[in-house]
Formats: structure tokens, C-alpha cells, sequence
């Protein structure tokens, strides 16, 4: 059995604004900015709250958990891959891939979980699975 070729993700733009974010990333969590003065959060992050325009804005660690808005399987890409806009259970919505399914089983309002992938030069990227069920075994287990 041969190995399947990764989908090889370009090195994001960090600037001042978004370093946080992908250091976060690097360590393994996802990072939002939230305004104190009107409590959005907002993504991309920004230093400047783009509801308000508060610079009283904060980080903190997101849950990882969302749906699928919307997606596309780019199937005549080498290899193919399934880019997709998902909303996290914080209300904004990002740009990735769903990644570790069959194409096929993607759907509209499904949710999904963060995991990452590593950019080309080595940076952490987000990316989404399908969120895992509990399975059978663990509901018994969790009734005992
Ligand atoms: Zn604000």
C-alpha cells in the first residue's frame, strides 16, 4: 500500500497583528480576540475591534469545535483536497480545509474539531476533522 501525497499548505503572512495567533497555533491551540468594549469576537484577529473599533482587545484559547458552512472538494488538484469555511461555537467563521474524512461524507452543518497541518516552511496550519462520535462502547462505559 502506497502512502497517500499530502496536500502541501503555503506559508502563512504573520505580521504584528496575527504573530500571537500563529504561535498559538505552533503550540497547539486555536486563539481568538474578543472586545472588552462590545464583547465580539472577531477573526481575522486585529489589534482594532472591527465592530467598534476598541483597541480594548483580548486573546483567548477558542474551543476547537464548529460546523461546516460551506465547502468544495477540489477534486482535480493533485492531491485532492476539501477546502471549506467553518463557524466555531464562538461565532466567526474561517477559511480551511476538512481533512481525515472521505470526501463524499462532508456536509453542510456538520461538525468538525481543529487539528493541525504543518505549512510548507513548518508552520502550524488549522485545519478540521469530522468530530468523533462517542462511540457505543463509551456511552456504556460513561452509564456505568
Ligand atoms: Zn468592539
Amino acid at each position: 500500500m502506497t502512502s497517500q501525497p499530502q496536500h502541501i499548505y503555503p506559508d502563512p503572512l504573520v505580521n504584528s497583528e496575527t504573530a500571537p495567533y500563529w504561535q498559538a497555533c505552533q503550540a497547539g491551540t486555536l486563539q481568538l480576540k474578543r472586545c472588552n468594549a462590545c464583547g465580539q469576537t472577531h477573526f481575522y484577529p486585529r489589534a482594532v475591534c472591527p465592530f467598534c473599533l476598541s483597541g480594548d482587545t483580548v486573546w483567548f484559547t477558542a474551543s476547537g469545535l464548529g460546523r461546516v458552512y460551506a465547502f468544495s472538494v477540489m477534486r482535480r488538484a493533485e492531491p485532492p483536497y476539501a477546502i471549506a469555511y467553518v463557524t466555531l461555537d464562538e461565532g466567526v467563521t474561517l477559511m480551511t480545509h476538512i481533512v481525515d474524512c472521505a470526501f463524499d461524507g462532508i456536509a453542510i452543518g456538520q461538525r468538525v474539531a481543529l487539528a493541525f497541518r504543518q505549512s510548507a516552511g513548518g508552520q502550524a496550519v488549522p485545519v478540521f476533522r469530522p468530530q468523533a462520535r462517542l462511540s457505543a462502547e463509551a456511552l456504556v462505559g460513561s452509564l456505568s
